[in-house]
């Protein structure tokens, strides 16, 4: 079985929880299980230097698309902050560092001249881990990729490594407000996009989308928008809650 199966595997376990209609505890069955897939085998720097580490993080991705609610055309970068889990591709590299630091203090193992004497490279295709020795802070990392990322709304997340409001909401106003915030949603524009409707106009004659129903819509926007919404307050709930009842209606049409 290859790595991609094994973790395809896992995720095949956790998504029959995971529905519009899945209660709290169904719900808090898959952020834990996810989140353990994260930090146990997963993320060992075994999969650090590994030729199928692309393979490995469609599946983790595919994970934490469960555990936000979102969709697949979500931006990547938006999942570690909505999953509040660490990007992969950072805590690999935080358990190359402590192994890395574990062959310093022991003199004594062989692999120490392979690390520090190191051979030159001859393939151009391997990334053996004496490449890159700098140790990382994740979390400093992580808000540096951020500020950098051009993904939308980027800038409701001030600090993308805390746990973001809303997350202990419902799952359907919690998926739903992390649609809004990626604007990926079941929206006209996106439905048309994925070719499940011929029309992307709303009801109310102008282009649908998820920014659209939120902020400029006669029928439903919101005061203040999107960042009413995003800090979770009671009003916005509520508006949430409406909007999901809309929501499934559109997704059943
Ligand atoms: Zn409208």
């Amino acid at each position: 079985m290859s790595p991609r199966d094994a973790y395809s595997g896992t995720n095949c376990l956790l998504t029959p929880f995971v529905g519009v209609e899945c209660n709290q505890l169904q719900y808090s069955v898959v952020i834990c299980s996810g989140t353990f897939l994260f930090r146990s085998r997963v993320l060992c720097n075994v999969w650090s230097h590994c030729a199928h580490t692309s393979q490995v993080d469609v599946q983790l991705n595919s994970t934490m698309r469960l555990i936000s609610g979102t969709l697949r055309s979500t931006p990547l970068p938006w999942l570690p902050v909505l999953s509040n889990i660490e990007p992969s591709a950072l805590r690999r590299k935080a358990a190359t560092d402590k192994l890395v630091e574990k062959i310093v203090k022991y003199g004594n193992w062989p692999i120490q001249p392979d690390i520090f004497n190191t051979p030159l490279l001859r393939l151009t295709s391997r990334k053996p881990l004496w490449l890159d020795l700098q140790p990382v802070d994740i979390k400093s990392r992580w808000r540096h990729n951020w500020k950098s990322a051009q993904v939308v709304n980027s800038h409701l997340m001030c600090d993308p490594t805390i746990r973001q409001p809303g997350f202990d909401l419902p799952r359907q106003q919690w998926s739903l407000l992390n649609r809004f915030h990626t604007e990926q949603g079941h929206c006209g524009a996106c439905r048309r996009k994925w070719r499940l409707t011929d029309t992307y106009l709303c009801p109310c004659g102008k282009t649908q989308t998820m920014s659209h129903i939120l902020e400029s819509c006669p029928l439903s926007k919101l005061n203040s928008g999107l960042s009413r919404l995003h800090s979770a307050v009671e009003d916005a709930v509520s508006c949430l809650t409406s909007c999901g009842s809309w929501h499934a209606y559109e997704k059943k049409k």
